[in-house]
């Protein structure tokens, strides 16, 4: 098979707020190869990464995403590894490019999967998918006890995890936060697993993440998720030298990773717990099972991030399907409406578990009237010429699934 298109579908709600929530918007993607058609999506700003696809080239080694995929032949796994490697390095100065064919990445192995009818987790050398532990995945409440209320209704919605971040956690004091901690706790009972996400909102300053380390102690936090900017290395080593001498809560941190290499510096330098990749930004799932297996050889935990539809979330979860031991799992538990309506499928939690399904591909379908309803209308101009235009909603709704 050759691939012969690769389509950007920009979607966003109506109204995009500054919630740290990354379902308001999506890129979605689709490349049909021989009448073939396989669906991803990037974890990225739509735009932005449209523009890297398309973009004309400013020298040999900054070329358009398109320049490395477009035409190439996709047969096997190993043909997805070979486009993978041609466009880092075609496009080594063209930073956003890992976000962009992230997405493509992802729709080869759906791709791959619906041909041979495989769910991509065999593709991956997995012999079965592992249940999983889903966590809900959610913002901090704008009070201790809007957090207290938010924890009841996810546990009283079969959640056995929750993770509470960002919305002003550590941007206050520590007794604020713990407040907060203590309010978290008592929400979800005392059986739940407890997670916490700083959103890296310490920067690279250990003092102040350690400042709450006891009140994440006393709750017994599971983890305590990017307390600093994803490449301050020495930071998370130092925090996660403290937390062990505190007691068990550990650092998490990963989903920044736009490569591979990111993800195994950040277990060899910053000695992380778990270690949390996005598909939709490592550069796909083959980076994201490698780094499973390399977080599995180094005692850490792999843990998929994801936030937004569940062709992500699915995305997200085949790297580590079949790491029995690898078992929490995030799961965007209040996702805004685009993120529900982009797919037909949606992956269900049974007894408090998530298990993939044996189904070809990332066995979830994207629904095309939901591309054409969230649809932004882009077009990419330069000297008069059309580098890109959104793809028609009658095409979209018209073309193969
Ligand atoms: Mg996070």
């Amino acid at each position: 098979m050759r691939i012969d298109s690769v389509d950007f579908f920009y979607v966003a709600m109506p109204e995009v707020t500054l919630d740290a929530d990354g379902s308001q918007d999506a890129l979605v993607v689709r490349v049909t190869a021989d009448g073939h058609v396989g669906w991803g999506e990037c974890e990225a700003s739509p735009l932005t990464s449209i523009a890297a696809f398309v973009t004309p080239r400013s020298h040999g080694a900054c070329l358009p995403v398109a320049d490395s995929v477009l035409g190439e032949r996709i047969d096997s796994p190993a043909d997805i590894d070979r486009i993978q490697a041609l466009v880092r390095r075609n496009s080594m100065d063209l930073l956003q490019a890992a976000h962009t064919f992230s997405g493509i990445e992802i729709a080869l192995w759906d791709l791959l999967g619906k041909v041979r009818e495989e769910p991509v987790w065999r593709l991956l050398g997995f012999d079965r998918a592992h249940a999983k532990t889903p966590y809900a995945s959610a913002l901090f409440g704008a009070t201790p006890q809007e957090t207290l209320e938010k924890g009841r209704e996810l546990t009283a919605r079969g959640f056995r995890a929750v993770k509470y971040g960002w919305a002003g956690f550590g941007e206050g004091t520590a007794a604020a936060d713990a407040d907060q901690l203590h309010a978290a706790r008592e929400g979800i009972g005392p059986d739940a697993l407890l997670l916490v996400d700083a959103g890296q909102v310490w920067g690279a300053d250990v003092e102040a993440a350690e400042a709450r380390l006891a009140a994440l102690q006393d709750v017994r936090a599971t983890w305590i998720e990017e307390p600093f900017e994803a490449d301050e290395y020495g930071a998370y080593a130092a925090l996660g030298a403290a937390a062990a001498r505190t007691g068990s809560v550990r650092v998490a941190g990963g989903e920044a990773a736009h490569s591979e290499a990111l993800a195994r510096t950040l277990l060899d330098y910053g000695h992380v717990g778990y270690l949390q990749v996005d598909t939709g930004r490592i550069g796909g799932i083959g980076p994201a099972h490698r780094a499973a297996l390399y977080a599995d050889r180094a005692g850490a935990t792999f843990v998929n991030h994801t936030f937004t539809t569940h062709l992500a979330l699915s995305a997200s979860l085949q790297p580590f399907a079949g790491l029995a031991d690898h078992r929490i799992c995030e799961f965007p538990a209040e996702p805004r409406q685009l993120a529900i309506d982009l797919t037909r499928d949606h992956l269900p939690i049974v007894d408090g578990e998530l298990t993939l399904p044996d189904a070809p591909g990332l066995g979830v379908e994207v629904d095309q009237e939901a591309l054409v309803t969230y649809r932004r209308d882009v077009e990419i101009l330069v000297d008069g010429e059309v580098l890109f235009a959104a793809p028609e909603p009658r095409a979209v709704t018209a073309a193969a699934r």
